[in-house]
């Protein structure tokens, strides 16, 4: 048994512990006990005036674009600790918008090798973990970045990224995605399915992915209502989106019928019902309340993504206005760097405190709790609960902090750059900043 002694644990949003003492054993949470409960003699492990939380998940996010040539200016003042408003985020280009961002990525990542994608995905992979995260779910249609995360004690979800533009196309990729999922199944990674989005996958394709997916109980992850093209391109108007499939040769896909917003249009697929629990769904932000309360009725998750979501799009939704039903289904990611500044999920959090005022709860739970259950891990980590796995970070706190403000502890948390030290199943994987168990340590200088 190991005993972690902290002024405070949070073991969920809602619950604070004082002077208490986390105990692990094989790796999972065994108790939270009060300090004087210790026998005598024990060895404990004293963090001193600090806070120990739950890891933290990112929901949404492509690792691989890290070293893409960024698009977006980065602006000093809005990234780092204390005194940052953090809401100034800066388009680069004003002319440049999100088709024009898509086909420039399209463009950079197509001539890359596969070495330079290897290099870029592990640049994204330390730069997310050392923020926080022990659990990560990665988009990408490259079988290699698995191999990577398989030797890692992590919990990472990888979506393997499918396109089709007609119904011949869909029996390829379905068939492929099949054979993709039974030969890289492995213990420490769990392989989903990410039908890119409405615009780019053929409704046939939608469908097999529907009936594999419940048949094997197969995650989906997709990008949905993301954009005003997606909307225009599903009412048949002139879209972005357009240029999108000029490029890539795919003038004949068109939505199998017009009118419909993205929600209606999985729902008349049959999608949601048959697989809506399975699913998470990015971004929303083209969603209105009706729409998004539909999609979580169908017990459908939803990944925001908010500077992403500014950056691209300028807009966002407001959870401060949102049903509790929304709210809970919702975690957050930062998707990739190339439509973000970095991939720190403590920045994505500072962000959203800073300039929507979430309540510190309801952020905790999206950080952690919320995406835990879209995932269903939630009996195995998302909050610090005896049986689970003993993910936790610790985080060193300011010496003004107090219990009796709560709101000050959760703010001075959000106040760090990273936290001091993080453990996945009770093993210390990473402390100030740097990697310190051996099958992390080759992540530690940058590739
Ligand atoms: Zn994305």
């Amino acid at each position: 048994m190991k005993f972690y002694k902290s002024k405070y644990i949070i073991s969920s949003g809602e619950k604070i512990f004082e002077d208490c003492i986390l105990v692990v054993q094989d790796g999972k949470v065994f108790d939270i006990v009060r300090n004087d409960k210790v026998p005598e003699n024990t060895e404990v492990i004293d963090f001193g005036n600090a806070v120990i939380t739950p890891g933290f998940v990112n929901l949404h996010t492509h690792l691989q674009y890290t070293d893409l040539k960024p698009v977006f200016k980065h602006n000093l003042d809005s990234c780092h600790c204390e005194r940052s408003e953090a809401i100034h985020l800066i388009n680069d280009d004003p002319n440049m918008d999100f088709s024009d961002w898509i086909i420039s990525l399209m463009k950079q990542y197509f001539f890359w090798s596969e070495a330079k994608k290897i290099k870029s995905f592990k640049n994204g992979l330390r730069e997310a973990i050392l923020s926080g995260c022990t659990c990560i779910v990665q988009l990408s249609r490259e079988e290699y970045f698995i191999d990577i995360l398989k030797i890692l004690d992590l919990k990472s979800f990888v979506f393997l990224e499918t396109f089709s533009n007609s119904e011949e196309n869909s029996k390829k990729e379905i068939e492929k995605l099949k054979k993709q999922i039974k030969e890289n199944s492995s213990k420490n990674v769990i392989i989903g399915i990410s039908p890119h989005s409405i615009y780019n996958v053929h409704s046939s394709l939608w469908e097999e992915i529907a009936r594999f997916s419940v048949e094997e109980n197969i995650l989906v992850h997709t990008h949905l209502a993301e954009s005003q093209d997606e909307t225009n391109w599903l009412n048949n108007k002139p879209s972005g989106i357009d240029k999108i499939h000029k490029l890539v040769k795919w003038d004949n896909l068109k939505p199998y019928e017009s009118g419909l917003n993205p929600v209606e249009y999985l729902e008349k697929l049959g999608f949601l019902k048959l697989c809506g629990e399975n699913l998470t769904a990015a971004h929303c932000i083209e969603l209105d309340e009706k729409s998004l309360e539909k999609l979580v009725n169908y017990d459908a998750g939803i990944a925001y993504c908010p500077r992403s979501n500014i950056l691209l799009h300028k807009k966002n939704l407001d959870y401060n206005k949102l049903p509790q039903s929304i709210c809970e289904n919702t975690g957050i990611g930062t998707d990739s760097r190339f439509s973000n500044y970095d991939l720190s999920i403590l920045n994505e959090a500072r962000w959203i405190k800073n300039s929507t005022g979430l309540d510190f709860k309801k952020l905790l739970d999206m950080l952690t709790i919320n995406s835990a259950r879209i995932l269903k891990i939630d009996d195995k980590t998302g909050s610090l609960e005896k049986g689970k796995d003993a993910d936790f970070l610790v985080f060193n706190l300011s010496p003004s902090v107090i219990l009796s403000k709560a709101k000050d502890l959760y703010q001075d948390i959000l106040n760090k750059e990273k936290p001091e030290e993080i453990y996945i199943k009770g093993t210390q994987i990473a402390k100030s900043g740097k990697f310190t168990a051996e099958q992390w340590k080759f992540l530690n200088e940058p590739q």
